[in-house]
């Protein structure tokens, strides 16, 4: 749909320039918290991702054969020009997401942080030798794969743009971003700072889109790995996609994480992080803390502290900076009322919230259904909204075994004062990340991704390497001759 209002107007980034895209179709992109449109965005179709995945591939081995201390020093630049204009970029993300400024103001320096993580690590990307006997050198060199397609979803998307692009960047790859159609305005602005900071021009493309763009970058043979982000229903297309042409994937899906609560917890401090867990974002965060399994002992009490918190929020635009946003979309306001519904209908208590305060936006309140049992669909699928579901659980249940009793394994939280029952909960839970008395416990430098449905492959840390460099190994006779006996004789 093409719109004839004034509306700002972003074109497809492809081999250093802004063009249009080859339909001529754009989308616009609307306030969250008013539900007008501010601006319109290209949609790219298969030829565009074509031309943006070819200026990928021409710039890979220019920016694979750079020294690396030079790689590094220029994503050091681009930390920096993140920085100097995170108030801008902030005020973007806030606009385009819905996110209160403070917290996009954190995701946009730590999307800094992630270019500064990587910049470092440039030049110390070593391989190894192998002692394979006398008369023969034998050694192993990591090398970038080449083109690598980014796919990233609505709820951080600079910072995820971040998290995939500096990485594959500081390997020495090149790449084609295709953010979310409802939030794509952060990525065109951090790929033009890439540039600014002097990485090659086509090093970095962004083709913005919906399913179809994303499943013509999955589809395209020139695409050398793919890092998504985004739900499990998605992920499992990408992955088909990827089979066509053997491609590697690493894949960072949904949660549903368990956040249990011990006899012998800390209650005010157990209540403060699950709080935070689950609202923060407005519970748009693939970690979010979303199942509370909480014993007898204290659960009264505690869902009696989290109802006190939840209704003292105060619901406002991005940019009034308030305790909570509004959701990303009038598509997911519905899907997470439903859920409430869902959830009611099965049985759950409606401790607070579930109500869409009057008013424009996509605004929910914070809720908290209690008394829910795990084998409840609130409890089994992602809502993906400031939703906690509260799970009492006795002496005579094991709240790991409920933890673990979900298809996903993305994170959990264990909340003890007793150190063995701490490490005995963290060595059973079938979770990427596992949180002891805080959530949100991972940083840019600690692996980060899924056991189980929750994804394949890490990112973040040094771990996230390994998804953006293959190994070679090489193998050299030193002796003369035409050799003796064959490997394994
Ligand atoms: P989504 O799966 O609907 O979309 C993700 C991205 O994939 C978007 O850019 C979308 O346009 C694109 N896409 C859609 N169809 C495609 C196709 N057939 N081929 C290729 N690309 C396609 O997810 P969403 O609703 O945007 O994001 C929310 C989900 O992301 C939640 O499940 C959340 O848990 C997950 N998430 C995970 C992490 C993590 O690190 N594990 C982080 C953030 C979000």
């Amino acid at each position: 749909m093409s719109s004839t209002r004034s509306l700002e107007r972003h074109d497809l980034l492809i081999g250093g320039e802004r063009v249009p895209p080859a339909s001529d179709e754009y989308v616009e992109t609307v306030d969250p918290a008013t539900g007008e449109a501010f601006a319109e965005v290209a949609v790219a179709d298969e030829s565009d991702v074509d031309r943006a995945v070819r200026a990928a591939s021409e710039a890979f081995p220019g920016w694979r054969d750079t020294d690396p201390v030079e790689r590094g020093q220029t994503l050091h630049r681009v930390a920096e020009l993140i920085r100097d204009n995170a108030d801008e970029l902030a005020d973007l993300e806030s606009r385009d997401q819905g996110k209160p400024l403070s917290q996009a103001r954190s995701d946009i320096l730590s999307a800094a942080r992630y270019f500064e993580y990587y910049a470092g690590a440039a030049d110390k990307l070593e391989g190894r030798s192998v002692p394979v006997g006398t008369g023969q050198v034998d050694y192993v060199v990591r090398e970038p794969y080449g083109v690598s397609a980014q796919i990233i979803p609505w709820n951080f998307p600079g910072n995820l743009f971040a998290r995939g692009v500096a990485p594959a960047l500081a390997a020495g790859n090149t790449a084609v971003v295709k953010p979310a159609p409802t939030t794509p305005l952060s990525a065109y602005r951090l790929a033009e700072l890439c540039a600014e900071a002097g990485v090659p021009e086509a090093a970095v493309n962004v083709v913005s889109g919906a399913g179809e763009t994303g499943a013509a970058l999955t589809d395209h043979a020139g695409v050398d790995t793919i890092t998504f982000t985004g739900s499990v229903r998605t992920g499992q297309r990408v992955m088909e996609a990827a089979a066509g042409n053997v491609t590697p994937v690493t894949l960072e899906l949904g949660g549903k994480n368990p956040a249990i609560v011990y006899p012998d917890a800390d209650l005010e401090e157990a209540v403060s992080w699950v709080e935070r867990g689950i609202f923060a974002n407005a519970g748009q965060v693939c970690s979010a803390a979303d199942r509370a399994i909480v014993h007898e002992d204290h659960y009264d009490e505690f869902v009696e502290r989290i109802v006190e918190r939840a209704e003292a929020y105060e619901l406002g635009p991005g940019a009034e900076d308030p305790d909570m946003g509004p959701l990303n979309s009038a598509e997911h306001f519905e899907r997470v009322r439903d859920y409430v519904e869902v959830g009611v209908e099965e049985g759950a208590r409606l401790a607070t919230g579930g109500e869409a305060p009057d008013r424009d936006g996509y605004f929910i309140e914070p809720t908290v259904l209690a008394d829910v049992d795990n084998g409840m669909r609130v409890a089994q699928e992602e809502i993906f909204g400031p939703v906690l579901t509260v799970i009492p659980y006795g002496d005579d249940e094991d709240p790991v075994d409920i933890g673990n009793d979900v298809d996903y394994g993305l994170v959990a939280g264990v909340f003890t004062n007793d150190v063995r029952r701490a490490h005995r909960a963290a060595q059973r839970l079938q979770a990427g990340n596992v949180y002891v008395n805080k959530w949100f416990g991972d940083t840019n430098q600690t692996p980060f991704g899924g056991y189980k449905q929750s994804g394949i492959g890490r990112e973040k840390g040094l771990e996230a390497m390994d998804s953006y460099l293959q190994s070679k190994n090489v193998a050299v006779n030193l002796e003369e001759g035409s050799g003796g006996d064959l490997p394994g004789a």
